[in-house]
C-alpha cells in the first residue's frame, strides 16, 4: 500500500510572530518538495466580534488592514518559499481556528502544517488555535513543536 500524497498543503501563519513559521516552514517546504505538493499560506486578521468594539475603528479599517495583510504575506512568500515550490497567499478575516478549517476545505487541501503554539505559552503544549484545528479539521495535522 502507498501513502496518500500530499498536493495542497496548508501553512497558517500569524505574521507578528516569527515562532508560528520558523520550523513550520522548512517542514512544509520539506513536505511540498517531497509530494511534488503546493503551499497555501494563510494568515489570519482576528475579527473584533461585537460591533460595539469595531465602532471604535474608522469603517475602512478592515479593508486597510487586509489590504497591507496581503502585501506583507507576498512580500514574505517571495523571500522565504524557494522559487521550485508552487506557493500563493490568503488573508482572511475572523476567528483564526474557525478560518483555518474553513480555508482548509475551500482550497481543497490535504495536509495542515502548524506550530504547537508561541515559546512564550510554555506551559501549554499545545496553543487554543493549534488545539481547535487538530481536532476539528478534516485534513491530517503535521503539529510542528518549537
Ligand atoms: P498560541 O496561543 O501559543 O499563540 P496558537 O494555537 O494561537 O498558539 O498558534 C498555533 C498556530 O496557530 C500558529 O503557529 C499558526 O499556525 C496558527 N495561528 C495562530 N494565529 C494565527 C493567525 N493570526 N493567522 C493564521 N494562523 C495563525
Amino acid at each position: 500500500m502507498s501513502a496518500r500524497p500530499y498536493e495542497n498543503i496548508l501553512l497558517p501563519i500569524d505574521l507578528g510572530h516569527s515562532s508560528s513559521w520558523q520550523w513550520a516552514l522548512p517542514s512544509a517546504i520539506d513536505i511540498a518538495r517531497m509530494h511534488g505538493g503546493m503551499l497555501h499560506l494563510l494568515t489570519v486578521i482576528p475579527s473584533f466580534g461585537m460591533p460595539v468594539v469595531g465602532s471604535f475603528f474608522p469603517e475602512n479599517f478592515e479593508d486597510e488592514a487586509r489590504k497591507e495583510a496581503e502585501r506583507t504575506l507576498a512580500a514574505f512568500i517571495r523571500e522565504k518559499v524557494p522559487d521550485d515550490i508552487a506557493a500563493d497567499g490568503y488573508v482572511a478575516v475572523g476567528t483564526i481556528y474557525d478560518e483555518i478549517l474553513r480555508a482548509a476545505d475551500r482550497i481543497g487541501c490535504d495536509l495542515i502544517v502548524l506550530a504547537s503554539h508561541r515559546p512564550e505559552m510554555k506551559d501549554y503544549l499545545l496553543g487554543t488555535n493549534a488545539a481547535r484545528v487538530v481536532r476539528h479539521a478534516r485534513q491530517s495535522v503535521f503539529v510542528v513543536r518549537g
